[in-house]
């Protein structure tokens, strides 16, 4: 069995880049955050880097799934530059409205859990970093510690709580 790693999960919108209301549904309206040297710092601690997102506006057809695609990979390629890489993105394309009941909404650990399987990771080395109280409630029941933060808030002030 080989050794089980520890990961930082990480709400997208008000966490990674700003919040904008209910849904960023344009390229336009994705403006990266700057959490670099936080990202970094945790990165060169040993953890893995994983985003976890609703994304209920695909449910809704606010906007598709490459306009989404865009976004990642502009996130990925602004972190990239310094240095820090997510190991993964992942995000729940559902609304109950729409699409019905599933087990990835937040707060549903549904996509903590998908993260945590396939990469081995220890949920109990593991923190998930969100806005909203869903964000820390999903992590609770996937066995990671939540930590709330406020809407854009710079994660290099929370870094004292995480070990
Ligand atoms: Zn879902």
């Amino acid at each position: 069995m080989p050794e089980k790693t520890k990961a930082i999960f990480l709400d997208r919108d008000g966490v990674l880049n700003k919040e904008m209301g209910d849904y960023v549904c344009s390229i336009d309206d994705f403006h990266i955050l700057d959490n670099f040297k936080a990202l970094k710092t945790l990165q060169d601690k040993g953890y893995l880097l994983i985003v976890a997102t609703n994304q209920g506006g695909l449910a809704k057809g606010w906007y598709t799934k490459a306009e989404m695609g865009k976004m990642h990979t502009q996130l990925k390629a602004a972190y990239k530059e310094h240095g820090v890489e997510f190991t993964d993105i992942y995000y729940c394309p559902h609304h109950p409205d729409y699409t019905g009941p599933c087990d990835c909404r937040k707060p549903k650990p549904g996509l903590l859990l998908q993260g945590i399987e396939k990469y081995n990771i220890d949920p109990a080395q593991s923190y998930f970093i969100g806005d909203r109280d869903r964000d820390v409630i999903a992590g609770t029941a996937a066995g990671v510690k939540g930590i709330l933060i406020k809407s854009d808030q710079p994660i290099s002030t929370i870094l004292d709580l995480i070990a």
